[in-house]
């Protein structure tokens, strides 16, 4: 077994549910990345604007960088809140993501560390300018989706991704190319705004995803009412995928939702006060949003459900 092997091998070992290697390169996405930009696809995401460079060329975010190692942690629940609640993404049911895969990130690191103790590098899981579905695609993970995610053949999309990016020359995996979307297109047809314009181009303003998580301001005008009781996030465009019929419940007990979320209801969401926002969602990854902003998520579902009543 080669060193690469031994790596992924160990990456299982930790609990990730795939790893790949592929060598640190221009990614020769810059073109397509910039047209994605000046069509403001980004919407307010002004960081997805700075470090262009970095994010296209992970040798200029990592010094001296030769091979990624792409991980993905599965992160699909084994409890689920009921349908007619106002609904949470998947991947927020839980502890924060970042803390849990980067812990097992650094452990994967040191693991690489105690038979080449002079390597150099950085781990990331969403945490920095990296083209994160791209590698892990390049890595053979999976591919590239039509709704823009990173599928994995036989386990579907619902995965964390890290990546460690390292200045040690490693074997390289060959990407799957032979797997894709074929004719499907459900993930654009169920998508309530529309927001894919295109297969593999998602315009983020459109998205319940973007407008209910980083949005700071008002939720779009357009885009309040087609919510579609997501109050957090949105799933439908993974929901809809056939290679989620796949998903295996992870077994992860940090992303075990409590009791006291999954027992959340409209009523309760209005009623909430910073105080129990605190004690439900202070280590989970819903605190992107901040309180004001899920209180916001909560006016506008709740907006939208009035109206649908006077219908
Ligand atoms: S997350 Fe929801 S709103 Fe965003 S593209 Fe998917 S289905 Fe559409
Ligand atoms: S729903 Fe269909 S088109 Fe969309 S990502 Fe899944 S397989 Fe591809």
């Amino acid at each position: 077994m080669n060193f690469s092997d031994e790596i992924k091998q160990q990456a299982l070992v930790l609990g990730f549910d795939a790893c790949g290697i592929c060598r640190a390169q221009d990614s020769e996405q810059g073109t397509y990345y910039r047209q994605w930009l000046s069509a403001g696809y980004q919407a307010g995401m002004d960081y997805l604007e700075r470090n262009v460079d970095k994010r296209i060329d992970p040798r200029l975010l990592v010094p001296g960088a030769k091979s990624i190692v792409s991980v993905a942690f599965n992160y699909f629940p084994s409890k689920f809140l009921p349908d007619d609640v106002p609904q949470f993404a998947y991947y927020a049911y839980g502890l924060d993501y970042h803390e849990v895969v980067k812990n097992k990130l650094a452990l994967l690191f040191d693991f690489i560390r105690k038979h080449y103790p002079e390597v150099n590098g950085r781990f990331f899981c969403d945490s920095a300018p990296v083209l994160e579905r791209y590698w892990a695609a390049q890595a053979g993970i999976g591919f590239i989706g039509k709704n823009t995610l990173l599928i994995i053949p036989g386990k579907g999309s619902y995965f964390f991704l890290g990546e460690l990016i390292l200045d040690l020359e490693l074997e390289y995996d060959t990407p799957p190319i032979s797997q894709n979307c074929g004719s499907c297109r459900h993930c654009l047809d169920a998508c309530p705004t529309k927001a894919i314009e295109q297969p593999y181009v998602m315009n983020a303003r459109k998205c319940i995803s973007y407008q209910t998580i980083e949005n700071r301001g008002d939720i779009d005008a357009d885009i309040q009412p087609l919510l579609s009781n997501n109050v957090y996030g949105c799933d439908i465009c993974q929901k809809v995928c056939p290679w989620n019929r796949f998903a295996k419940p992870n077994r992860t007990p940090d992303f075990l939702p409590s009791e006291e979320f999954l027992s959340l209801d409209l009523a309760k969401l209005q009623a909430m006060d910073e105080d129990s926002y605190r004690h439900i969602f202070g280590r989970s990854a819903v605190e992107r949003a901040k309180f004001s902003g899920l209180k916001r998520n909560v006016e506008a579902i709740s907006k939208t459900r009035d109206n649908s009543l006077l219908l």
